[in-house]
């Protein structure tokens, strides 16, 4: 315990309730900051873990990641100078299996954000009942900006760097934003020959997201968007929407947003605006997702696609829309954003995409948000499954995997529906309660050691 002076006793507020949020912050030393991603995900973790009357102790384990890890690696450049890259893994809990969660490749990349992240994925992994704990990692770096040849090394190398903290059951990565099939190829290839040689075959589900030729799952490309959609077929008819004929708009066209609206478009819904680092499209009869995926694929984002407006970011927020997907960045979603939104449900396809402001706001206007936790658990259910087929050497059909996706997460949505009640919540803290249950009975269960 620090010392503390008699003036910062003086300043110091008194003492929080100890079931209120601030009391394990206080306990822990944490100098709460709102704007703190972190922060913010702790505190709502923390009020979902009093509405399911989770031990103490418990809350004090989960508000902090059990290992950060920061690395910092030289990289060989194109031009012949050596770059020094900083790299993150944080592994937040283990209680109900491996670490589990994707790696980002992007200039922001911050360890108190990655550490948010692996909270998350706690959450995730135990709201949609697959055996892992929730990790998270990172790379500051802008893959835009790197050749392809520099990609592979600054992989290879974070690999290298962190390959004695991560492990096949132990701690296994996965694709975020910035990173794809290649580069988990190229991660797994790193630490495959990092192995001794009769241990090697076995060790490729050291991350998934792989290509499948690769021992990659089918449908893990698009899981995260199918998971997505098969939250909306659950929730949206009894928000009295017909999916086939909603009116949608998304926040980034990646591999979350990209596919979402693909999936969505194929049942017959109305793509009306998209958002992405590039500008603001808009095409009132509907957007063509699979032409704007190819031209996405050769000038990389939706500016100027041919079969729509260019539109301000002010008017793609204020469009009337039913559903709204955040699909890009967090914390996109600020008090100021939620109060142009004109769609009936925001499904939040990003991680934290809302402010706790925007949160705040959105509720008060009545607009229903379905939480990140939930809606974008496929890609870590069918991660799940690539993961289990390369333990057992099987492989299973397109079809099988998307049956028992849709079996996850309908689930997961009912367990998200019931909590509210339960515990009189919003649906945001239902999801966290939902997970917390679980996460809760284990460590009854288990105890603390000694
Ligand atoms: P991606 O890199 O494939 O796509 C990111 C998208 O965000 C791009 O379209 C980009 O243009 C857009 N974007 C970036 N900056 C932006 C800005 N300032 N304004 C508007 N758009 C911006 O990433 P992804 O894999 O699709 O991930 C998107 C989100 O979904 C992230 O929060 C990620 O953590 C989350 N997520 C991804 C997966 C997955 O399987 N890929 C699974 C679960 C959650």
């Amino acid at each position: 315990m620090n010392q503390v002076t008699s003036t910062e006793k003086a300043q110091q507020p008194p003492a929080s309730p100890p079931h209120l949020p601030s009391a394990v912050f206080e306990e822990l030393e944490i100098v709460r900051d709102p704007s703190n991603l972190f922060h913010q995900t702790i505190e709502q973790v923390l009020i979902a873990a009093e509405h399911v009357g989770m031990r103490h102790h418990q809350k004090i384990i989960l508000a902090q990641p059990k290992n950060e890890i920061m690395v910092h690696f030289p990289v060989l450049m194109d031009d012949g100078h050596h770059a020094l890259f900083k790299g993150y893994r944080v592994q937040h809990n283990n209680a109900l299996g491996p670490y589990k969660g994707g790696i980002r490749f992007h200039p922001h990349v911050s360890l108190d954000d990655v550490k948010s992240l692996a909270v998350l994925m706690t959450m995730k992994c135990s709201l949609v009942k697959v055996p892992y704990g929730g990790g998270k990692g990172g790379v500051k770096c802008n893959p835009r900006e790197l050749s392809t040849e520099e990609l592979k090394r600054v992989t290879r190398r974070f690999c290298a760097a962190i390959s004695n903290q991560i492990g096949p059951d132990y701690d296994i990565p996965a694709p975020d934003v910035g990173t794809n099939s290649q580069i988990m190829a190229w991660f797994a290839d790193t630490y495959q020959l990092m192995m001794p040689e009769h241990t090697r075959q076995d060790t490729h589900r050291i991350v998934t997201g792989k290509p499948v030729e690769m021992g990659g799952s089918v449908g893990r490309e698009k899981a995260t968007g199918q998971g997505l959609v098969d939250v909306l077929k659950e929730m949206l008819p009894e928000l009295g929407i017909d999916v086939a004929k909603c009116r949608f708009s998304l926040i980034g066209f990646g591999n979350v947003g990209g596919w979402t609206g693909r999936l969505l478009c194929e049942l017959g819904a109305t793509l009306a605006a998209v958002l992405d680092h590039t500008g603001a499209i808009h095409n009132d009869k509907g957007i063509d997702a699979e032409a704007l995926t190819t031209h996405v694929a050769e000038t990389g984002g939706v500016g100027g696609f041919h079969d729509a407006e260019s539109i301000s970011t002010e008017e793609f927020y204020g469009l009337e829309l039913d559903v709204l997907v955040p699909a890009a960045l967090e914390q996109m979603i600020t008090s100021k954003e939620a109060a142009l939104i004109n769609a009936r449900v925001v499904a939040e396809g990003a991680n934290a995409p809302t402010t706790p402001e925007g949160d705040a706001v959105l509720i008060q206007r009545g607009i229903e948000i379905l939480p990140a936790i939930l809606c974008n658990a496929g890609g870590v259910t069918v991660s799940y499954f690539e993961w289990v087929q390369n333990k057992t050497s099987t492989v299973w059909s397109g079809e099988d995997i998307d049956e028992r996706l849709n079996t996850h997460m309908i689930l997961a949505a009912r367990r998200v529906k019931l909590a509210a009640v339960k515990y009189e919540c919003d649906m945001r803290t239902a999801s966290y309660c939902a997970a917390l249950e679980q996460i809760a009975k284990v460590y009854d269960l288990r105890g603390v050691f000694p």
